[in-house]
């Protein structure tokens, strides 16, 4: 099997390849990168994994002219920029000692421990600098047939690394087989270890659940996460139950993890998932409006347009009734709507704080009108 992708055959990663060949090293793809093409699906970052030690990587990179940041030399990445793009190139690696969150590593010269200590076979691939597929632990038909499934036992690794939990749900979710359903063993191993979930930083969970709520459909891993009893330590008083309804209203649109994130309810994300200061005044927005009855026109007025598309979205996925006809054009028509009445129109009959209180008062009037009174209507 070899992989035919543009991004393989580039000037600048191919270069990267020739220069660790030529000093007697490995140079192959490795994880995401391999998977994806595999499955023609686009790829994201390139990751590279070698023999050689993290400093000769260095040395030799910086010899053939390359831009190298040391990511992570003790760890034993090295990003590696070459036809301005980066590449973070590992050393083979086997795990020494884990405690559930991070892991004290060896380098290590065989291509066979490296793989070991990956998570699924899916993400255990490797493809040689022409494309041909090297599969040390025979993940390609789990692949091919869009099976996750952990490496070695499921609970031994879940409890190397309680993160994997995550990734499980995360990696079914993209690119799981739906029909075929979740790995029942790795299933149970999350199930029985999810406790492990409360050691995790909140950047982590958050930086992993929002890659799963970004997956085209993410309700039915979901969906087992909450069987499982997972959900109920990554969003306490979550509820998936309005997440299918609302994939299925979504249709076409761009998948955004915040509004999927705004139909499952429970707690306030912003800690336990670290959201910056944006995504939590956008989710609070959200929430808020979709919880109200504000019409397709005012919230369109009221927020981006973006975010009254989503809140109308998630409103109709949790009464479990399709939105308003025409809502599209409405939250347009409220977007490009101006309010018709200004300070100068009320002065000097009223000032300060009467005329706020005066101008709020007639804006409420005008939401009421569904945004169709006129200056006119408001003022006589
Ligand atoms: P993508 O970048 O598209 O999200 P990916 O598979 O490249 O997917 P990364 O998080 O970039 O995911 O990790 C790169 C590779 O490193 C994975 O494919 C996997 O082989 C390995 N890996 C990453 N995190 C872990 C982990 N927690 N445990 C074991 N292996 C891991
Ligand atoms: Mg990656």
């Amino acid at each position: 099997m070899r992989i035919e992708d543009d991004w393989i055959t580039r000037g600048g990663t191919q270069a990267l390849c020739r220069a660790l060949s030529q000093t007697g090293h490995r140079a192959l793809f490795v994880g995401g990168c391999v998977r994806n093409a595999l499955l023609g699906v686009p790829v994201s970052d390139i990751d590279l994994a070698t023999d050689a030690l993290p400093e000769t990587v260095s040395d030799i990179a910086k010899k053939a002219g390359f831009k190298v940041v040391p990511t992570g030399i003790a760890h034993g990445t090295v990003t590696v920029i070459a036809g301005g793009i980066p590449h973070e190139v590992t050393t083979f690696r086997r795990d020494v000692q884990t405690d559930g969150r991070r892991a004290v590593v060896a380098f290590s010269g065989q291509i066979e421990e490296d793989a070991k200590r990956r998570d699924f076979t899916m993400n255990a691939l490797y493809a040689e600098a022409d494309g041909t597929v090297i599969d040390p632990l025979g993940g390609l038909p789990d692949l091919l047939a869009r099976r996750l499934r952990f490496v070695g036992d499921a609970e031994t690794r879940i409890r190397e690394d309680y993160l994997r939990i995550l990734r499980f749900f995360r990696f079914h979710a993209w690119y799981g087989d739906p029909d075929h359903g979740i790995d029942a063993e790795g299933l149970a191993a999350c199930a029985a270890l999810s406790a492990g979930i409360e050691t995790l930083s909140a950047e982590r969970i958050g930086a992993e659940m929002r890659k799963l709520l970004a997956a085209p459909d993410p309700g039915p891993a979901v969906a087992a996460m909450a069987q499982a009893g997972i959900l109920a330590h990554v969003l306490p008083g979550a509820d998936h139950r309005a997440l299918a309804p609302l994939v299925h209203l979504e249709a076409d649109l761009p998948p955004r993890w915040l509004r999927r994130l705004a139909v499952l309810g429970g707690e306030d994300p912003s800690d336990i998932w670290r959201l910056s200061r944006a995504e939590s005044r956008d989710f609070g927005l959200l929430r808020d409006a979709s919880r109200e009855d504000g019409s397709a026109a005012v919230l369109g007025y009221r927020l981006k347009s973006h975010l009254a598309a989503d809140a109308i979205l998630a409103r109709a996925a949790m009464i479990g009734a399709p939105p308003p006809p025409g809502w599209q054009g409405e939250v347009a028509r409220g977007a490009d709507a101006r309010f018709p009445v200004g300070s100068a129109d009320l002065m000097p009959a009223l000032t300060g704080a009467a005329l706020g209180a005066r101008l709020k008062e007639l804006e409420q009037l005008w939401f009421a009108s569904d945004l169709r009174a006129t200056r006119q209507d408001l003022l006589g």
